[in-house]
């Protein structure tokens, strides 16, 4: 089956160019020029990856991003004028996927597409298919009430209720997860993430951090689950 792309762009010259591209490499393409209009789309046909601008007429495409991630896990490519740091760390916190500027090479952007879905459709076969995880509970891993089910990509809260996670998010969960009460290094959490953000900020990892916090943690101000261990690293209690 061949994968679905939802397409938000208000600038007809350049959806037109991205349709084409996209089209070219066997995609279904769907075309939105404003924030409500891919929400709608989103509802009416889900697609298998949104590539969406920034620059919208009504909302801020950084709207869209928070809006999806509020009922979906559907992979989410920013392709934008935008070049700053701070404004690619901003998408990237409301669970943005991956990053690209626009007059990246039509290439490298097709490429980008490929891979996200390549990882979006493998997270959980793919998981499955390595067995269990090489943590000290197998499959599971236990931590300040919540359970994480690496095999499964699945975390329920002190609860019992599932709570969702990106990808990304979840592979950072899952490295620290792993051995509770162990401090997990940046570099390593880098590592967690690595074929999921191409090329990882090291201050990635905090926008990461601080999405899992407002997930996990009573109080996302002061932190009692997930602990920064200044210079080191994080670790998640026991
Ligand atoms: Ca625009």
């Amino acid at each position: 089956m061949t994968a679905h792309i939802l397409l938000v762009e208000d600038d007809a010259l350049i959806s037109g160019l991205l349709e084409f591209h996209l089209k070219s490499e066997g995609y279904g393409v769907d075309i939105a020029a404003t924030v409500e209009d891919a929400l709608t789309a989103v509802e009416a046909h889900p697609p298998d990856l949104i590539l969406t601008d920034l620059g919208l007429p009504d909302e801020d495409g950084l709207a869209l991003i928070r809006k999806v991630r509020g009922r979906s896990n559907v992979p989410i490519i920013v392709l934008s004028a935008r070049t700053t740091t701070e404004q690619r760390l901003a998408a990237l916190e409301l669970g943005a996927d991956d990053y690209l500027t626009k007059g990246v090479d039509p290439g490298e952007l097709l490429l980008r597409i490929r891979n996200t879905l390549a990882r979006a459709q493998s997270g959980v076969a793919g998981s499955a298919a390595r067995g269990p995880a090489q943590s000290s509970g197998g499959d599971v891993s236990r931590f300040s009430g919540w359970t994480v089910n690496f095999a499964g990509y699945t975390a329920q809260n002190p609860k019992g209720e599932d709570v969702e996670f990106t990808r990304s998010e979840f592979l950072v969960l899952a490295a620290l997860a792993r051995h509770p009460g162990r401090v997990v290094s940046r570099d390593a959490l880098l590592d967690a993430i690595s074929g999921f953000d191409d090329a990882p900020l090291d201050r990635t990892i905090d926008t990461y951090i601080s999405r899992l916090r407002r997930k996990i943690e009573p109080d996302p101000k002061n932190p009692t689950v997930i602990l920064t261990m200044k210079g080191v690293g994080y670790r998640v209690v026991e």
